[in-house]
């Protein structure tokens, strides 16, 4: 079991299905569509006859690649990916430690994960040559990367490095493509996740920068209100669902005029997680009142994070689930497959656990919902990718490298060249090392 987090000890219920969101078999790409056939004509898709039918494709890939194989999976995988990697031996971790996974275990040679496509490509980037990595749904991607392309944010950075020069550094959280993170790199930025944002926001701000925070307006707004800096010299760049690329950096579309523009210490991109953001102050308020004690996650909105009890990353919610005493009450803000789990984990040890969107009083109106690009990672695609990878028949769509820019619609990628792909690598990797370096250093 390669070092992440400890494994989660989820077990799979007899009787329950696997899968609760099967996909259309349209969802499938050809390659892939079989697997996914075979797997809708089980039965009834409980454990008992799912397992047995995985194992006929999982196994033997196993037995093919030996200890050079690595599964990966991601807190936030819906239909019990999570149980079903951890079963095979593979690691669940945040997006932290799954970036670092290839570096960190040089043996891995063919690297599979079932995430959104963002971690798979950053693991790509700290990559050796000799390592590969494959995901197994190329069409997953993250709403939040999909509102923060490269052909929406290089035009926006162009104008602000013409107009501020090597004042400006970019910081980019982990939920963007590795031509973001080039970016950052290249103008002497950092990666940042939610459990370290402050720590490198803070290293840029020692270094009196302008800083370009991006996708995440949450997480930004959130690091910088932890940071104790004035949120008055901040501003937030028009909603990008709404204005896509190439607008101008304007008195007509930035709020305050360039005026705030010149003034702020931090930019923030405009995009958001649309799972965070149905979260309300209001929420909060109702689950204190009734002694809960809520926890959420940093790209919730900002009067969210402040009324709640405590947020954090992924990683920080799930150690509280497992330290939390018994009796205790917790109210969790994030994603729903997450809490699911969370839930399974605390009622062994009789804690309870509810999701903060799931208010029991009609007036509210919104439920907790899950990712539902992850949730494309299903039982038929970790199969089907394993048992095309041992043939030697896996589709050019499932692998990921470095600079791949993905239409989710369709899977289909726009590669680089591979010089291309060498020069981004270069500015990728130093945004990613300088976020371990703030991260882990002294
Ligand atoms: S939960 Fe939100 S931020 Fe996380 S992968 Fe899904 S869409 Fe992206």
């Amino acid at each position: 079991m390669p070092s992440t987090a400890p494994p989660t000890g989820l077990a799979l219920e007899p009787g329950i299905p696997i899968c609760q969101t099967d996909l259309p078999l349209d969802w499938y790409s050809e390659a892939l569509r079989p697997y996914a056939e075979e797997y809708l004509a089980l039965p009834d898709r409980t454990p008992e006859s799912v397992l047995p039918w995985l194992d006929r494709y999982v196994l033997p890939a196993q037995e093919h690649f030996g200890d050079t194989l690595l599964l990966l999976a991601h807190f936030y995988m819906g239909g019990e990916i999570v149980k079903l990697v951890e079963r095979y031996g593979g690691a669940v971790a945040d997006s932290y430690a799954l970036a670092l996974q290839a570096a960190r275990h040089p043996e891995k040679r063919v690297i599979v994960e079932s995430a959104v496509h963002f971690m798979a490509e950053a693991v790509a980037i700290l990559a050796a040559d000799d390592q590969q990595v494959w995901i197994t749904n190329p069409k997953a991607g993250c709403t939040m990367e999909m509102l923060a392309k490269d052909h929406m944010v290089f035009p926006v950075a162009d104008q602000l490095e013409e107009r501020y020069g090597d004042e400006l550094l970019v910081v980019a959280y982990m939920n963007t493509s590795g031509r973001l993170k080039s970016l950052a790199g290249r103008t002497g930025g950092a990666v940042c996740t939610s459990s370290n944002a402050h720590k490198v926001v803070a290293w840029a701000r020692a270094q009196n920068k302008k800083i370009l925070f991006v996708p995440d307006q949450h997480l930004g707004r959130n690091t910088a209100d932890k940071l104790g800096m004035d949120l008055e010299r901040l501003v937030t760049l028009p909603d990008p669902a709404r204005h896509g690329a190439g607008y101008t950096l304007d008195d007509g579309t930035i709020e305050g005029g360039t005026d705030a523009l010149d003034a702020a210490e931090m930019i923030l991109w405009g995009s958001y997680c649309g799972v965070h953001t149905v979260f309300t102050e209001a929420m909060v308020e109702y689950w204190k009142e009734r002694d809960w004690r809520v926890l959420v996650h940093p790209e919730s909105p900002l009067e969210v994070v402040r009324a709640a009890h405590g947020s954090g990353s992924t990683h920080y919610l799930w150690q509280a689930v497992l330290q939390a005493p018994a009796g205790s009450r917790l109210v969790i803000g994030t994603e729903g497959h997450f809490v699911r789990n969370a839930q399974a984990a605390g009622a062994s040890r009789g804690v309870q656990i509810m999701h903060l969107a799931d208010v029991p009083d009609e007036g509210f109106g919104a439920s907790g919902c899950g990712c539902a690009t992850m949730s494309r990672n299903d039982p038929p695609h970790l199969a089907g990718t394993l048992d095309l990878l041992r043939r030697g028949e896996a589709p050019d769509l499932h692998r990921v490298l470095p600079g791949d820019s993905v239409d989710e619609a369709s899977g289909a990628r726009d590669r680089l060249s591979e010089a291309e792909r060498a020069e981004l690598v270069g500015h990728a990797k130093l945004s990613l090392e300088r976020m371990i370096a703030i991260t882990e250093g002294p």
